[in-house]
């Protein structure tokens, strides 16, 4: 252990030592590499460090004396299965502005500096997958879908290319995205993290944050090399994360139902020459966490009357202050580093989505519903509630006395 702290507050160099980051420069080299290594203060040039929130769990090791504080990571043969972009959305400081659209390509585009010594780490890694879900083979046994030998097999593989995505924050572009003041969201950020990163305060000089918080999870069907070409047609469901239901088919919510039928319309698209692609953020609970999730829970099946429609964005409200956090507002950022201008097949109903998108110039062609077939049951309550808000349904919105019907089970069945 070193014998002093230093403090990022009283860093060791001053404004314009570090390498500087030019965002939507033309080139990787031009825009500048992002060092947020710990092991190499001097070179730093963004706050806060790699891995999101799993930094915390590498503190740790460093402190159980598992991990050497300045390890450096061997990146020998990480690199990218598929290559992806540049796009020239990639070249705009403001199409992109919450992930590092070089971030796949550090070890590539800074190999020189990597080979010099600077730690400089991808924010983006892209692999190639196999994956099969139950609902796949059902969708096979009904006839909806039909195994191809390639990209769907007999038994319910599906090849896949996925990425995982690491948030990147260039913060006068998140400022500019919800129309604050730079300086405002800085401040606010220091302040609701208990301080945890001083250089939003003192350094604002340093325009790139990596935020502690969970990243995203594309899976791609299909040809990726395609993607960028205006003829390609392209399927798509954005997928919050819902833990319960996607991975444990809860079913109070119609979460993983929706993430299968996302991927059916996905490997459709791909079987047909066009790519799929299943956009799946780690924004649990609209970006409320589970634990406020699981108390609205208990709130909604015990309030007087029972669980109903009509009050299901209420009861979210009184617990967590907002109906929603997950702002979709930085969501269309992966289609702009996908090279994305057209959406043939939206596999989704939210309003917010299909207006964030729409404001970032994406064209929306058709938005698919979710089969009312494949809705559990006490799901029902949630489902009204979304169309009675806005949400979008081909059968239209339910009338008011039907948002007043209590459905799903009670608490304890
Ligand atoms: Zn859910």
């Amino acid at each position: 252990m070193a014998s002093h702290i230093v403090l990022t507050s009283h860093p060791r160099t001053r404004p314009g030592q570090q390498q500087a980051i030019e965002w939507g420069a033309p080139s990787a080299r031009e825009r500048g590499p992002l060092i947020a290594s710990m092991s190499q203060p001097n070179h730093r040039n963004a706050i806060g460090t790699h891995s999101g929130a799993y930094s915390l769990y590498r503190a740790l090791a460093v402190a159980a004396g598992n991990l050497q504080a300045g390890h450096r990571p061997d990146l020998s043969n990480t690199a990218p299965a598929v290559p992806i972009g540049p796009f020239p959305q990639w070249n705009d400081p403001g199409a992109i502005v919450s992930l590092d659209p070089w971030g796949h390509r550090a070890t590539e585009d800074f190999a020189h500096l990597i080979a010099a010594g600077i730690d400089i780490r991808p924010t983006i890694a892209v692999t190639k997958a196999h994956i099969n879900m139950p609902e796949l083979a059902a969708a096979m046994a009904a006839g909806r879908l039909v195994p191809d030998g390639d990209i769907l097999a007999a038994n319910g593989d599906v090849k896949v290319t996925k990425a995982a995505i690491d948030p990147v924050w260039y913060l006068p572009g998140i400022a500019e995205r919800f129309g604050i003041r730079e300086s405002d969201l800085r401040r606010t950020l220091f302040e609701q993290t208990a301080g945890m990163f001083p250089e939003l305060v003192t350094r604002p000089d340093i325009k790139v944050f990596l935020p502690p918080i969970g990243g995203m999870t594309l899976y791609l069907f299909g040809d990726v090399t395609k993607l960028g070409d205006p003829a390609t047609k392209i399927a798509c469901r954005v997928h919050d994360e819902c833990n319960g239901s996607d991975v444990f088919g809860s079913d109070i919510c119609t979460c993983r139902p929706y993430l299968a039928h996302g991927i059916e319309i996905c490997i459709e698209m791909a079987q047909q020459g066009g790519v799929g692609l299943v956009v799946y953020n780690r924004k649990e609970g609209r970006a409320l966490g589970e634990v406020t999730k699981f108390l609205v829970y208990n709130a909604r099946k015990r309030q007087k009357g029972g669980d109903r429609a009509e009050t299901y964005f209420a009861r979210t409200e009184c617990v967590a202050g907002v109906q929603d956090m997950r702002f979709q507002e930085l969501m269309p950022d992966v289609f702009h580093w996908l090279g994305i201008r057209r959406i043939d097949r939206w596999a989704s109903m939210s309003d917010m989505k299909h207006g964030a998108l729409v404001a970032a110039g994406i064209e929306v062609v058709e938005r698919v519903a979710i089969p009312d077939a494949l809705i559990p049951a006490d799901a029902r309550v949630e489902m009204d509630a979304k169309v009675a808000a806005g949400y979008f349904s081909p059968q239209g919105t339910p009338a008011a006395a039907e948002l007043e019907i209590a459905k799903g089970r009670g608490l304890h069945e």
